[in-house]
């Protein structure tokens, strides 16, 4: 552990930076916990960009298993899941006794397979043994039973789940009640500026240096805790004179939209199992009474596009249209929201000190962390207040291996060949045959040392080793 006074020039005792969901739940939970926090990062504005104002948010232990999990993976991350929906039985009220704001969380799950899946029978059957393995309820219904469900002909509901131990939130208002318990806590200061880096400072603590007019304050604390989703890149890039070590961050753009006087009843949401390396089409019902659709996922190089591109909007209408509901497609459209989903090459979060002790990480959820973000501050704050602090999964300095592009085209290509020609029932022969020859391109590719665009498939391999990258892959190839 290290002192909490380091004689830095601070009044505070951590600070934190990124003001999506994560950081907040982190300062918060660190104020609770009696320390004096300097927040800083963007507190006003449209936050487009943000994950955490983009997403669903679904808090889904177990509805996330994909059937091609291992059974190792499954354990580990339902487990963690399975323990971050349990806090928000204590969370959700001690932060509605704060602000005095009404958020309640909307209980239950439908999952329902459809033939726009590949496979999505297997898919419930593994969602279903996840549930029931961790001593939770998954009911089999007709999808006929499914509240809301009603897709296009195209498309057959062909089996549903009921999941009561999952359910929702509204992201807009959980951010807006974290943005009110910090602003109304004693022991928590907040700059609404972007940090441009950190360095060390005299007594041995940490400068956080803010960009913004001449006179824009730098926050000086023994101890800085970086939750800035996807900007850990460039904030890291910003703080040259520390050695930190992180692997990479990759960023997943995400597109969802919400709808207004659409003619469906819906109490609870109803999503699709995971598919095309996202969590499925879903529709979440608000309080106000608007419907939540969501949600893209892709690879992207940066996070510097704030708005969907029409094909991406595109996609998410007429897929969620097809899949779930026709009656989407009368409803209103009254906004749009992008964000960026920060993730791990092994996909897992990285939660805790970095190989220089004075800097603690909190990020790389992915697409679970507004399920998982009191479980990651109250890591975070036992980082900062217990020694020894209990193992944990997220050890940033853990080792990370990169995937191997042969096993990931061997498992992942038919996602791909989904994105072009969905699936409807029986696999067409069509799949098969452009399965095969994007298999035998792309691995020729790769493999292929004179090809030109070999070497450029290649490096676009080695900077993001992951399935996500295959749609990038596909790019490169075609170009
Ligand atoms: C479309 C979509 C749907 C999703 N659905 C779900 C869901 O249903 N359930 C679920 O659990 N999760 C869901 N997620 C995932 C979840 O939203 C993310 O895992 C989570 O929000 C990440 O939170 P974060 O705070 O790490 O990052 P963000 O929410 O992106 O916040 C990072 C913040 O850091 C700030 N920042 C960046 N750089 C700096 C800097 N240099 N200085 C100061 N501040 C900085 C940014 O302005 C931003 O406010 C979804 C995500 C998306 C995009």
């Amino acid at each position: 552990m290290l002192p909490t006074d380091t004689g830095a020039d601070t009044r505070a005792d951590v600070a934190v930076v990124g003001t999506g969901v994560i950081g907040l739940a982190t300062a918060w939970e660190a104020a609770r916990r009696g320390l004096r926090v300097h927040l800083v990062g963007p507190c006003s504005g449209a936050h487009q960009g943000q994950a955490s104002r983009a997403a669903g948010a679904m808090l889904a232990p177990f509805s996330e298993v994909a059937a091609s999990d291992s059974p190792e993976r499954v354990a580990l991350e339902v487990g963690e899941r399975v323990a971050a929906r349990n806090l928000y039985d204590a969370w959700l009220p001690s932060l509605r006794e704060a602000t005095g704001r009404p958020l309640a969380l909307t209980p239950g799950m439908w999952v329902v397979a459809t033939t726009g899946g590949r496979g999505d029978a297997r898919e419930l059957d593994a969602i279903a043994d996840a549930a029931l393995g961790h001593g939770h309820v998954a009911e089999r219904h007709d999808p006929g039973e499914v509240p809301g469900l009603s897709p296009a002909r195209s498309c057959t509901a062909h089996g549903a789940l009921w999941l009561p131990g999952e359910a929702t939130v509204d992201s807009g208002e959980l951010m807006a009640a974290l943005t009110d318990a910090l602003h109304a806590h004693a022991h928590v200061e907040w700059t609404d500026a972007e940090a441009t880096g950190l360095r060390p400072s005299d007594g041995g603590g940490l400068t956080v240096t803010c960009a913004g007019a001449p006179g824009t304050p730098e926050v000086a604390a023994p101890r800085v805790v970086l939750a800035v989703g996807v900007g850990l890149t460039d904030l890291v890039a910003g703080s040259g004179e520390l050695d930190l070590a992180l692997p990479p961050m990759l960023a997943g753009k995400g597109v969802s939209a919400l709808l207004r006087d659409v003619p469906v009843e819906l109490p609870a949401a109803v999503r699709t199992p995971m598919r095309d390396f996202a969590c499925g089409m879903h529709l979440v019902p608000r309080a106000d009474g608007t419907v939540y659709l969501g949600a893209t996922n892709r690879l992207s190089p940066s996070a510097a596009v704030r708005f969907p591109l029409v094909m991406e909007l595109a996609d998410l209408l007429r897929e969620a249209g097809e899949e779930l509901s026709t009656k989407l497609y009368e409803g209103q459209l009254v906004g749009t929201r992008v964000g960026y989903r920060p993730f791990t090459l092994d996909h897992l979060p990285l939660v805790g000190p970095t190989a220089d002790p004075r800097v603690l990480i909190a990020s790389g959820t992915y697409r679970n962390g507004m399920l998982l973000a009191p479980r990651l501050a109250e890591m975070i704050a036992d980082h900062l207040t217990l020694d020894p602090v209990a193992a944990h999964p997220f050890d940033p300095t853990r080792p990370i291996t990169p995937h191997a592009l042969p096993e990931t085209l061997e498992r992942w290509l038919p996602e791909l060949v989904d994105l072009f020609l969905p699936p409807s029932g029986t696999p067409t022969p069509m799949q098969g045959v452009l399965a095969d020859l994007l298999h035998q391109s792309l691995r020729g590719l790769a493999a292929d040392g004179d090809h030109p665009r070999g070497a450029e498939v290649r490096r676009t391999w080695q900077q993001a080793p992951v399935p996500e990258a295959l749609w990038s892959l596909l790019v490169t190839y075609l170009r």
